[in-house]
């Protein structure tokens, strides 16, 4: 059955392999698991294995054992991005037709030097569109980049409320497919997700700043946009940015066994719900139970937090 032809919510969990789980992707699996559940929906997970180069033998395993062992449990067979490589040929090659993709053949050095403000993290510097209407006689292709528009792309999340962006100013014209054939995950996610008839996304606040251009491509390809909810980070005691090695949550290396209710406990009350105590004596599903006949949107915290067990 084609999952895009009923109105359930479908929501979904995508984490990238790359390493354990950790407090911050817990809360993000949880946020979104509670709020698919309640909704009556269904919630699929993903396996984000694009990049095979940063990708660490047995994380996907660890992964779903992780979830497992938390009663996270999706529906349906897991997907991954490692095998949708033909999907993203099509639909790369569908914008390539309608023109709005073309070759660039700038180094990261080169945006970097062309930016006003030379000291912005290489990610962050709006690529300056100068291969948009050619490149240079003698470059190579380094890329495949989409035009952007010059208006703002506006959308509403249900967490952080109206949220705009021009995308000349943050992004510009942005990477769909670099030259060894790798496509972006911008193009992924969009694909993946319209494939997966997702129609909630429910993940960190870290990827609010990637969902216009998202939100885009979606425009672009003609996709229905799905509702967003940006969760709030988890930080250090400090306040402090959590790293991706911090509070890592792994079922192999057993940094779980034995206190996953106390760590669902305090994932619900880090995302602002208020689950009795004495839940704490029972097992994962239980907990869950609470909380998807208990979720209240309006209680999500509207700033970062640590997560105190
Ligand atoms: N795979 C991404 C990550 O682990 C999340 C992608 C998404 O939720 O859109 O950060």
């Amino acid at each position: 059955m084609d999952s895009r032809s009923d109105h359930h919510v479908v929501g979904r969990f995508a984490p990238s392999p790359t390493g354990a789980l950790h407090t911050g992707s817990l809360v993000a699996a949880v946020g979104s698991y509670l709020m698919a559940k309640q909704a009556g929906g269904r919630w699929v997970l993903r396996l984000d294995d694009l990049d095979t180069s940063r990708q660490v033998p047995g994380m996907a395993d660890d992964i779903m054992r992780t979830l497992e062992s938390f009663g996270l449990l999706w529906d349906g067979e897991v997907a991954c991005q490692s095998r949708h490589q033909e999907e993203y040929q099509h639909v790369f090659a569908a914008l390539l037709q309608a023109g709005v993709v073309y070759p660039c053949g700038c180094s990261r050095k080169e945006i970097a030097r062309s930016a006003s403000a030379p000291h912005v993290e290489d990610d962050c510097i709006p690529y300056p569109g100068s291969c948009r209407w050619g490149m240079k006689a003698d470059s190579v292709i380094r890329s495949w980049r989409v035009r952007v528009p010059e208006e703002e792309i506006c959308f509403s999340d249900i967490r952080k409320g109206r949220i705009c962006q021009r995308l000349p100013a943050t992004s510009g014209d942005f990477v769909l497919r670099r030259s060894d054939g790798a496509f972006a995950y911008q193009l992924a996610v969009v694909v993946d997700d319209y494939l997966a008839g997702v129609n909630q996304v429910v993940r960190g606040e870290d990827l609010l700043g990637s969902t216009p251009r998202q939100i885009y491509l979606q425009r672009l390809l003609g996709y229905p946009q799905p509702d967003y909810c940006h969760l709030p980070l988890v930080v250090g005691p400090d306040g402090s940015k959590l790293s991706k090695r911090d509070h890592l949550i792994s079922h192999q290396l057993g940094t779980v066994i034995g206190r996953e209710s106390a760590l669902l406990l305090a994932v619900l009350r880090f995302l602002g719900q208020d689950p009795p105590q004495k839940l704490a004596e029972y097992p994962c599903t239980a907990i869950l139970e609470w909380g998807v006949a208990h979720w209240h949107l309006l209680q999500l915290p509207s700033r970062c937090g640590v997560v105190a067990i």
